[in-house]
């Protein structure tokens, strides 16, 4: 494809985006139901493709993508009529007699990039928040997982026509020609690196942009909390994917006296959910791959300098380039100072980092930048207020990991280095509209008039008394 090609499809929506503007919202809707009987329809095939791609397995394909996909649509079906309607705002008292409204209109040809970590869900999931406020979208899909892309291609040529959606599968040649062009929203979603990148170009054209980048998460766990329990989720939060998830526990802080027991409960929920016929983690069906090749060299590297500067291996360690298998492994006495503290690790390495005090484990989030998730294990209301008040992040679960992603109600997104503009729901639909303030005023005599020119002692009482109002 070249550049000419993107922008004939380009002006071809953005041609048809006055005719988008009058469509109908039963138009938005049909347009959802097509993707959500598609969606159900071929769930083996979208089964198959995330499989091919890196051996994810299909149960976490129908949780973590298809689930996640149909209850965006689901939410988005049933507010749809309460999100486009226009809003009644109140006015203030100088502006007695007016009518004041929130409209929300479509911002009109988007852009939307993805990543390969949740290849389906982070296309797709965006794709309904646009459709659901009426633009027009393109939509590029990560180039590492080829199977997926090209799925999601079939997908939308066979719903939509191209003045609608389209798809241009490829890499970042591909992202950038296409970020030359002057969308009207871009919404983005992969690293910081990247992320950079892409506001740089939206600067350009100023189009505004939604950044759902990544980082490190911590999860801080108290002395006083259901080990088990904890210990428990955080496996499954951690290694879901093989640990390739934004949003997954990046590190553990954990209060010192326990740290020996949670390790313990950790290795046996390993064993429990990877192991649990004893043949071994390689031959689970529940256990994905790490996507490439340099992605695992990354990793194995990070791995290796830790155990040079220190570290111990407490679970696995084991990896194998040939089939991608990267054990899920966890590290204790980690250097605070070692790249694996550094950067995000993206993959299935969990360092555990002691604490004597609160203050301690503090300190180390906020000398960071700031995470896209905080996860906080404890049975102390102090304790979780401590830690919710004196740190800053994209969102917070307590007592869980990884499923507040599930909730379509709670907007999803960074703040600052993790990314900006939030995605899910109604903050979704939000994110995709232009909210155009809409002032209705009575003809003749109105409130305002008195405090036109000339200005009398009628004018300036006038003003005295709107004043007071303040
Ligand atoms: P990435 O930034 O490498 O790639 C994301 C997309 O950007 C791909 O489609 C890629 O083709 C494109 N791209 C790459 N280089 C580009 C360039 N120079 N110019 C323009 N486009 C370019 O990210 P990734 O490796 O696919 O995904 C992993 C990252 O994404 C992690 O940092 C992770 O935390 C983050 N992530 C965030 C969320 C979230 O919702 N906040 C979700 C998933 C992943």
């Amino acid at each position: 494809m070249k550049a000419k090609e993107f922008e004939a499809v380009f002006n071809l929506q953005q041609s048809s985006n006055n005719l988008l503007n009058l469509q109908s919202i039963e138009s938005r809707v049909s347009k959802l139901e097509k993707i959500r009987n598609w969606i159900l329809e071929n769930r083996q095939q979208i089964q198959e493709a995330l499989h091919q791609d890196f051996k994810k397995p299909a149960e976490e394909v129908d949780l973590s993508e298809i689930y996640a996909v149909l209850s965006e649509i689901k939410h988005a079906l049933r507010n749809i009529k309460t999100w486009t309607k226009p809003k009644k705002v109140e006015a203030s008292v100088a502006l007695l007699g007016s009518k004041s409204y929130l409209y929300h209109e479509p911002k009109g040809v988007c852009l939307i990039i993805s990543p390969w970590n949740f290849p389906f869900n982070l296309s797709i999931g965006p794709l309904v928040s646009a459709i659901a406020a009426g633009n027009a979208v393109i939509l590029k899909p990560s180039e590492l997982t080829p199977n997926s892309s090209s799925l999601i291609k079939t997908m939308i040529t066979s719903l939509f026509e191209p003045q609608e959606v389209a798809v241009f599968t490829g890499d970042k040649k591909v992202a950038s020609q296409l970020l030359g062009l002057p969308f009207d929203h871009i919404f983005f979603t992969g690293s910081p690196k990247v992320g950079k990148i892409v506001m740089a170009k939206a600067a350009k054209n100023l189009s505004s942009v939604t950044l759902e980048l990544g980082g490190k998460s911590p999860a801080v766990v108290d002395a006083n909390v259901d080990l088990e329990d904890a210990a428990e989720k955080l496996v499954w939060g951690k290694f879901l994917n093989c640990g390739q998830t934004c949003i997954a526990p990046d590190y553990l802080l954990v209060d010192e006296q326990v740290e020996e027991q949670l390790l313990e409960h950790m290795a046996r929920f390993i064993d429990r959910f990877y192991d649990a016929d004893g043949e071994g983690i390689e031959s689970s069906n529940a256990y994905a791959r790490i996507i490439t090749r340099a992605h695992f060299d990354r990793l194995r590297g990070l791995l290796e300098e830790s155990l040079n500067q220190g570290a111990e291996v407490e679970f696995g360690g084991v990896v194998e380039a040939k089939h991608s298998f990267f054990m899920p492994t966890i590290l204790s006495n980690v250097s605070v100072n070692s790249s694996i503290m550094k950067q995000e690790i993206f993959g299935p390495i969990l360092p555990v980092l002691s604490y004597q005090n609160l203050s301690e484990a503090l300190g180390l989030i906020n000398q960071g930048t700031k995470p896209l998730a905080l996860y906080i294990f404890s049975k102390s209301e102090d304790f979780k207020q401590r830690i919710l008040q004196e740190t800053s992040s994209g969102s917070v679960a307590i007592n869980d990991c990884v499923v507040q992603f599930m909730n379509p109600n709670l907007p999803f997104g960074g703040v600052n280095h993790s990314g900006f503009g939030k995605s899910h729901g109604y903050s979704g639909f939000q994110a995709f509209s232009n909210q155009k303030s809409v002032f209705k005023q009575r003809t003749g005599l109105t409130s305002v008039k008195p405090l036109y020119p000339p200005y009398t002692d009628l004018t300036r009482k006038a003003i005295d008394f709107l004043l007071k109002y303040l």
